[in-house]
């Protein structure tokens, strides 16, 4: 059986081909695109592919596809990606409009493309469903909250992962194990020595969770992709007051002002330069102030993060990079990990600075907290296979 795992992020499309039967699992492609604006034709091209490498002779092959849908609302966890799934992620696209869009017009477009394939959805807030009723209210009236307004979380597949995956680089199998069965059978009970970890998924999207025992405790993004960490142009963390305050003094209507905050803030509105780290970063060792700030602002928000559910968790064990930020910039790994020889974390810079996206430990000796960079892993068919 051959299925494709499509990963439709904000800004980019990855895919992976796996083949599967009843002894095991294989990769027999994978790729994907950066800085996407139309995701019809890099799924056209993607398959085109696969064809042209003698992957797949026909797209017809493809059996099933799996999509790492964002936000449903009362929609979540495994579904199939038919068309009450497309509604729900169109109903709930003003809350997530870089997510849901792309998502739902991928699902209709692969569809179309590959009539033949069962097309499956797994939400990325399934991985929250176990947050403390406490951490994942606002303190709303009532009638906002019955309308669904209320901490989601984002990004699960790749904090799942990475809860997995640096349990067993703790020597956790136990809760590993309590991991990759999570939404079969529930968080097993774990004995012995509480694993704390905080992972922190950097990329096109951002989001800081926390992770106690392989379960999420907690998550930095709130009931949209438009809260917590600065996100490439979106604004992040925002007090409910100023949306009011500027509509009524910059004369923006609802529509406009949305369209600001979630195309023209973030990294992109504080440095006036890119909506990409990487240019933000040469901006700003060329001496562009606004540059230096926007990742400044951005490494401030990541370490707030930590600190909250180190706190929470009652300490910390691990903590992860992950994803494009994550995983190849030293620098803001760095930046995160600076001053906290009180609390027992230590960087080795060098091992930082030669990490590029592998999976390897970065403290220094004697670092009672581990550093890990992970490589996402948002395109897995089943736990902790590559
Ligand atoms: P992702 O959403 O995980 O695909 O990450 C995309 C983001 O990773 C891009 O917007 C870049 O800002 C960042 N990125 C990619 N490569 C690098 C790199 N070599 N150094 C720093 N940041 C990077």
């Amino acid at each position: 059986m051959l299925i494709l795992i499509a990963n439709l992020g904000s800004t980019s499309f990855k895919y992976r081909l796996y083949r599967m039967d009843a002894t095991g699992q294989e990769v027999l492609a994978k790729g994907g695109y950066e800085r996407v604006t139309d995701y019809a034709s890099v799924i056209d091209d993607a398959l085109q592919t696969l064809q042209k490498d003698g992957v797949i002779a026909s797209p017809s092959e493809i059996d099933a596809v799996g999509f790492k849908t964002v936000l449903g609302k009362d929609l979540s966890g495994c579904v199939w990606a038919d068309e009450t799934c497309v509604q729900a992620l169109e109903n709930f696209a003003a809350v997530a409009p870089a997510h849901n869009p792309p998502y739902a017009n991928g699902i209709r477009q692969f569809a179309q493309s590959l009539p033949q394939a069962r097309l499956v959805a797994l939400f990325e807030t399934a991985f929250y469903q176990w947050v403390p009723e406490p951490r994942s209210v606002y303190a709303l009236p009532k009638s906002w909250r019955d309308i669904g307004i209320r901490r989601y979380g984002f990004h699960g597949a790749s904090h799942k992962y990475v809860a997995e995956r640096s349990a067993q680089l703790m020597g956790r199998d136990d809760v590993a194990a309590s991991t990759a069965s999570l939404y079969l059978q529930g968080p097993a009970p774990i004995s012995g020595k509480p694993l704390r970890v905080v992972s922190c998924h950097l990329g096109g999207s951002s989001s800081v969770t926390g992770i106690l025992n392989g379960v999420a405790i907690g998550t930095s993004m709130g009931f949209s992709p438009q809260s917590g960490l600065p996100q490439n142009n979106r604004v992040g963390e925002l007090d409910s007051g100023a949306l009011p305050y500027a509509m009524k003094v910059l004369g923006l209507s609802l529509e406009e002002a949305e369209r600001q905050l979630t195309k023209e803030s973030g990294l992109l509105g504080l440095s006036g330069v890119s909506n990409d780290v990487r240019d933000v970063n040469e901006a700003s060792l060329q001496g562009n102030a606004d540059a230096t700030l926007a990742i400044d602002h951005m490494v401030d928000s990541i370490r707030h993060w930590i600190g909250a559910f180190a706190w929470q968790m009652g300490g910390l064990d691990a903590l992860v990079f992950t994803a494009g930020i994550g995983e190849n910039g030293h620098e803001v790994r760095t930046a995160v990990c600076e001053g906290l020889e009180e609390f027992g974390l230590v960087l080795d810079e060098a091992r930082n600075q030669s990490c590029r996206a592998v999976e390897q430990e970065i403290q220094a000796e004697g670092s009672r907290i581990k550093v890990f960079v992970i490589p996402a892993n948002e395109e897995s068919l089943c736990p902790n296979k590559q």
